[in-house]
């Protein structure tokens, strides 16, 4: 099944504005496995538009138009869409009503020129628009299911998200329902994941299952094309749970759920409040976890103690434990995390100390050496544990990245009994 994507508009062919709808849509499309045969960015120009929209419908079964769909002027896409179907233009009452609404209440008065946005090709539906005064337009043309959305780039993804999508994955447009799902983990390199995913992983398969990574975390992506929606549907949750069984506690969240936004559930579920004392990822691990809206709820607060004065001075780290030991040990990771309850009342603290280079490593801790320490507020300082993990080969920005990021998944590893070892670059002693 192929896409074409037009965006219209004379800002992006003149190089004012970068083209992101196209790279948007083409990137929700590949998720649905709709192939993109081309996009193609042009004038506001009625004849150019008439042109492209035409070609664009003989070569593909979906058409996504975006941009030139404003009261002004230079917008000229609805025009040239009517002519590439050889059809005018209809004024939508109801669609008109909308508009004139949505001035109201913002206390502005509707101007005439606006009444254009309320046109559509005969033939055609229009699409309402929950984000702006202008809707979209979606019609039949040759072998294609065209959709006109508005340029604004927030417009275009409410459209995408509450019209094409829907209508992608009932097989309104291709005669087959496209359903996905995204399941994420951490802890586990990409190729680990597809062992253990083994023959769920083979390309004959409905629903296909294939992985991807950004920033560490391997995401599985399950897809399923089939006439039937609700077979389909079924289909795609049954594979689901096998992905889920397969990988168990490496899966953190669904869909679009981070790391971060997992760990804060989690700790909010238990009613764990959480302190951290962070060294070499320099509060990464607060920022990760105070990104997450509401996480003031589990999270009390952290320590940035960077040198060994503020580990002794802030957290109470014996000054003779980093010099037997040295900072980046187990012992003081331990001490770290102990000092981090004790002194905000946290249910939880965690404690981060590593050498995150370039320089600083020596042969008995190279680069990549990072200490993990967790300690329950409650328990005996001494019950509290220290993890080491093996991050060599990264480069600074990446190993502090994964580092905090594998504090998060040790967290919730801790919260649901699960083998620290289990994460591939935690060192088995
Ligand atoms: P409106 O009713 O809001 O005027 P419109 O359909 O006429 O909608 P345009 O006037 O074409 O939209 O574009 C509105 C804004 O969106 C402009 O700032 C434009 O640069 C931006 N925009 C348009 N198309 C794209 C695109 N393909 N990628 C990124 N930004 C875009
Ligand atoms: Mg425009």
């Amino acid at each position: 099944m192929n896409a074409v994507i037009l965006s219209i508009g004379d800002e992006l062919v003149l190089g004012q504005s970068v083209d992101t709808n196209s790279a948007f849509l083409s990137g929700r499309l590949a998720e649905l496995g709709l192939m993109t045969l081309y996009h193609q960015t042009v004038a506001d120009d009625r004849a150019a538009i008439t042109a492209a929209v035409q070609q664009a419908c003989a070569a593909a079964e979906v058409v996504i138009i975006s941009g030139g769909l404003g009261p002004t002027q230079d917008d000229l896409t609805r025009q040239a869409v009517a002519d590439a179907m050889s059809v005018q233009l209809v004024l939508d009452e109801a669609a008109l009503k909308t508009i004139a609404a949505f001035f109201t209440r913002r206390g502005r008065t509707m101007s005439d020129s606006n009444r254009v946005q309320a046109m559509h090709p005969v033939g055609t539906t229009m699409l309402a628009n929950s984000a702006g005064t202008a809707p979209g337009i979606k019609g039949q043309l040759n072998r294609a299911t065209f959709y006109v959305v508005p340029g604004v780039p927030r417009e275009m993804q409410v459209m995408f998200q509450e019209h094409i999508l829907p209508d992608l994955t009932r097989g309104a447009c291709i005669g087959a329902a496209i359903l996905t799902a995204k399941v994420n983990t951490f802890g586990l390199g990409e190729s680990s994941v597809g062992e253990l995913l083994g023959d769920l992983m083979r390309r004959d398969r409905n629903p296909v299952v294939g992985t991807t990574v950004a920033g560490g975390v391997v995401s599985v992506r399950l897809r399923c094309a089939m006439a039937d929606p609700d077979r389909a549907s079924k289909a795609l949750e049954a594979t689901r749970a096998e992905v889920e069984r397969h990988l168990g506690a490496y899966v953190f969240g669904r869909q679009e759920t981070d790391l971060p936004q997992a760990t804060v559930d989690l700790l909010r579920q238990r009613r764990i409040t959480l302190a951290t004392a962070e060294s070499c990822t320099g509060g990464l691990i607060g920022k990760f976890i105070t990104d997450v809206p509401g996480s003031s709820n589990v999270f009390l607060g952290g320590w940035t103690a960077y040198s060994n004065h503020m580990k002794v001075q802030q957290l109470g780290v014996p000054s003779d434990l980093i010099e037997v030991h040295g900072a980046v040990s187990g012992p003081v990771a331990r001490a770290m995390a102990a000092g981090a309850i004790s002194r905000s009342g946290a249910g939880l603290g965690v404690s981060i100390t590593g050498i995150a280079g370039p320089e600083g490593g020596s042969p008995e801790k190279p680069v990549g050496t990072i200490w993990v320490g967790l300690a329950a507020g409650g328990e005996p300082v001494d019950t509290a544990r220290a993890v080491r993990l093996n991050l060599a080969g990264l480069d600074r920005q990446l190993l502090r990245d994964r580092a905090a990021k594998t504090v998060l998944q040790l967290i919730r590893f801790h919260l649901l009994n699960v083998p620290f070892d289990r994460i591939q670059w935690v060192v088995k002693d």
